[in-house]
């Protein structure tokens, strides 16, 4: 059973609002194409482990610290013992050699191995630190299908696209029983749990420099006329309840300045004027505190 969820990493979804409202370098489109590759090969992992029939509890994505170390966890099975899994989404054809994976054109990708190694050696630490003794199972999955690995090492704990079924069947067999201490360990994790990564890369960005209005979710056009309760996309024709849309360009607004305050005038600019300053801070009367008093008014 799924047991903590995983939510999208904050990171991303910074990168991907960005993305939208400035020219980000080749640097951050790779890095954002990574993100989002890597948070789509966990969903499709986390698919998998959520039809598990197996008596177990899933905690989905874990940021621990051990000491002043931080380590991150994809995937924690546990059930008769700890599964730990590394998820990893790559595609194409990649080769192993000398304890690297290269490309076909000899570009080096990060050996999951290390990465594996590290988490399951800080999980164990941590372990000791809660007076828990138990196995841990470690193993990488590569879960796309269009991923090929030759010269892949019979000895690495690597789960090719080919063999994730068969390992979802032999975990399905599993004769584990979920106790209360298990669940009490489970809680403990969760417990501590960062939720804000230390590894954020972000490149710059200031509030004069983005593009404002609000973008149609149908196409991707700016081009959006509010017309009484409706966003409506001039591009495609896609018709949107304009508080929503407002709501979602505040949360973008929060997401990427959460140190400015929220101002009717501020998220009229922001949302480029789609409708009249009345018409804004009706919807954030409705759905903020209002703080202050006249021309100081703020929201939060
Ligand atoms: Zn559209």
């Amino acid at each position: 059973m799924e047991y903590k969820k995983r939510e999208k990493p904050t990171e991303l979804e910074v990168l991907e609002v960005l993305d939208a409202r400035m020219q980000l370098s080749e640097k951050d489109k790779q890095h954002l194409y990574k993100l989002k590759k890597g948070y789509e090969g966990e969903l499709a992992f986390d698919e998998l482990t959520r039809n598990l029939r197996c008596d177990c509890l899933a905690l989905n994505d874990l940021l621990l610290q051990v000491g002043s170390t931080t380590f991150q966890i994809d995937t924690l099975l546990i059930a008769d013992m700890l599964y730990l899994f590394e998820v990893k989404n790559h595609e194409g054809d990649f080769y192993f050699e000398n304890d690297r994976i290269l490309t076909k054109t000899n570009y080096e990708i990060t050996n999951p191995m290390n990465q594996i190694s590290r988490s399951e050696s800080l999980l164990r630490q941590l372990l000791q630190t809660l007076s828990v003794t138990t196995q841990i199972n470690s193993s990488v999955v590569f879960i796309n299908p269009a991923f090929t690995l030759y010269q892949a090492p019979l000895d690495k704990p690597f789960i090719l696209p080919t063999q994730v079924n068969r390992h979802m069947k032999q975990l399905n067999s599993l004769n584990s029983r979920i106790t209360k201490k298990h669940k009490a360990f489970a809680d403990k994790l969760v417990s501590m749990h960062l939720t804000e990564s230390p590894f954020k890369r972000l490149p710059d960005y200031s509030y004069g420099e983005l593009r404002k209005g609000v973008v149609c979710r149908g196409c991707g056009s700016w081009n959006m006329i509010n017309k009484w309760t409706n966003c409506i996309c001039m591009h495609c024709n896609k018709v949107v309840d304009f508080e929503e849309t407002v709501l979602r360009s505040i949360q973008e607004f929060k997401l990427l300045f959460p140190n400015r305050k929220l101002t009717t005038k501020e998220i009229y600019d922001w949302c480029g004027g789609i409708a009249s300053l009345r018409t804004f801070s009706r919807v954030l009367e409705k759905n903020f505190n209002k703080l202050g008093n006249r021309r100081w008014t703020y929201f939060e």
